[in-house]
């Protein structure tokens, strides 16, 4: 408060003195130059210039109970298992102290994002009665040297300080996005400010102590392992590296349960479905989904989110929001049948795997074939991705049993394809059996890469051929439609032992 009265007194003093000067005609300009610059120096040495790195002060004291448990977090049971372990050390200090166990410094959470970083971080704050100090790594880049180095220490005081205030033994500072000041040293262009950062929060880490009056652990999260600078991971750092990856199915269900708990969900659905749709999200995209969804109820004036609300969030999600631009009827009885052909094939070599089929266009996409997985895979054989490649070439060739030719529209569906391909390849699955694409001749690669897709362009073309007549059938409803789900679709191709007959 005192050093306020005085700030205030320098501050009316500076502006008396100007005024008296400019009174009496003294030219002012070299001294507004000089205030200026001893200003500005000033404020930069006490850390308030540039991207407010105050905020973090504030989310620290915003943030100092954390009411976030691990019961809010869905799946990540390994995570957690882990994470739990290494803050037993915080919360069993005494025995930690008796059998002379070196404290717990750093954890380091890697992973995509949305996948629920920050949660652990805050969860953890919460399970060890700690405060929680968050900042991201973009917050302490600051093209003036030394900025960075002093904004990490102002986070470890803040930590203590917050920690005395509120009477906890223990905080724990959550870095997001470390690698941005975490990088391998000498690899940024101004790497000086960067490395003096890094160093700061080495000195700062290697400073932790036992028997400290405050108790910090520093958690960071990055998705990027393999920028970070190794003398960040070495022992008696971030010595704990939690890996925290995108949900299988039963953490998705528990994290669609979480999100849903306090929205009125219809009678008829079923989460587990949903669960089994959205193979590949996040906790971040899976939470989007529900949200979405009671949007989409809101908007139609309905009291409770059903299926369709769902399903059409999941698409949202997926691709973007619908777009008002409408292709003319001649395109959109293209992309209808050129998603038809994607479906035919996918409900031809897996059964049941269609979910929907739209000719809406979102984001960059036209139209949409949207497949449902029942199990979570990791191994692939060979059928798998001749399958894989079949199903997507289908919609081209649909289109070229259809108009003689395919469009544009298909090259995305090339690039998954020659992707799976190569990926064929590269597993020693092809005829040339293992291989090491460095000894190889560059032709002899794509040659077999052609061989591959054209042997399935023939395949698909034979199973699209003898179905024809149906193609244009549905494609005349899916039009009407706009949307139709896996459902319809089977039900529509009437016969599920037809379609694996032909296979
Ligand atoms: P990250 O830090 O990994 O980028 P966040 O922890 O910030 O991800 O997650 C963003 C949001 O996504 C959370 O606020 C939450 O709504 C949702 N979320 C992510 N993962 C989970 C999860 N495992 N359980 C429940 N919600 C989750």
């Amino acid at each position: 408060m005192k050093k306020d009265y005085y700030q205030a007194g320098l501050i009316g003093l500076g502006m008396g003195l100007v005024v008296f000067l400019g009174w009496n005609q003294v030219n002012l300009i070299p001294f507004l130059l000089i205030i200026g610059v001893v200003a500005g120096l000033y404020f930069l040495s006490q850390g308030k210039v540039g991207r407010g790195f105050e905020t973090v002060g504030n989310v620290a004291s915003v943030n100092c109970e954390s009411n976030i448990s691990f019961n809010d977090i869905g799946g990540q049971e390994v995570a957690k298992r882990e994470l739990l372990e290494a803050l037993d050390f915080l919360r069993l200090e005494e025995k930690i102290r008796q059998l002379g166990i070196r404290p717990l410094k750093g954890i380091l959470l890697t992973g995509p994002p949305g996948t629920g970083k920050t949660l652990l971080a805050k969860a953890a704050s919460q399970y060890t009665n700690s405060v929680f100090v968050a900042a991201s790594g973009a917050e302490f880049v600051e093209m003036y040297a030394g900025v960075g180095a002093q904004r990490v220490r102002q986070l470890f005081s803040k930590a203590r300080q917050l920690a005395k205030k509120v009477g906890k033994k223990s905080g724990i500072i959550f870095i997001d996005e470390i690698e941005v000041i975490a990088g391998k040293r000498g690899s940024h262009t101004s790497h000086l400010e960067y490395d003096q950062t890094l160093n700061q929060l080495l000195t700062e880490m290697d400073g932790l102590k036992p028997r400290q009056e405050c108790q910090v652990v520093v958690i960071a999260a990055t998705n990027r392992l393999d920028m970070l600078d190794p003398a960040l991971i070495r022992p008696g750092r971030f010595d704990r590296q939690v890996k925290v990856d995108l949900p299988d199915r039963e953490g998705r269900l528990r994290i669609l349960e979480i999100h849903a708990q306090a929205k009125p969900l219809a009678a008829e659905v079923n989460l587990e479905e949903v669960a089994q749709d959205t193979y590949g999200f996040s906790g971040a995209h899976l939470e989007s989904v529900v949200n979405e969804a009671a949007i989409l109820a809101f908007r139609q004036e309905e009291l409770e989110i059903r299926t369709t609300h769902l399903r059409e969030a999941i698409d949202k999600v997926l691709l973007g929001e619908k777009l008002d631009r409408r292709p003319a009827a001649e395109e959109l009885r293209r992309v209808a049948i050129h998603e038809i052909g994607h479906g035919l094939m996918s409900e031809i070599l897996r059964p049941e795997s269609v979910a929907s089929l739209t000719v809406i266009p979102r984001g960059k996409a036209l139209g949409f074939m949207r497949q449902t997985q029942k199990e979570e895979q990791y191994l692939y054989t060979a059928a798998y991705l001749q399958d894989q490649i079949a199903i997507c070439l289908g919609g081209a060739v649909a289109e070229k049993a259809v108009y003689g030719h395919w469009s544009t529209g298909a090259a995305n569906d090339f690039e998954q394809a020659t992707d799976q391909a190569k990926q064929l390849i590269e597993a020693g699955l092809s005829r040339l059996g293992i291989i090491s694409k460095d000894y190889m001749e560059k032709g002899k690669f794509q040659e077999v890469m052609t061989e591959i897709l054209e042997e399935q362009l023939q395949r698909v073309g034979k199973i699209i051929a003898e179905r024809q007549g149906l193609v244009l059938r549905v494609c005349e409803e899916l039009q009407k439609r706009e949307t139709v789900s896996g459902e319809w679709f089977r039900g529509e191709f009437g016969r599920k032992e037809e379609i694996s007959k032909i296979n």
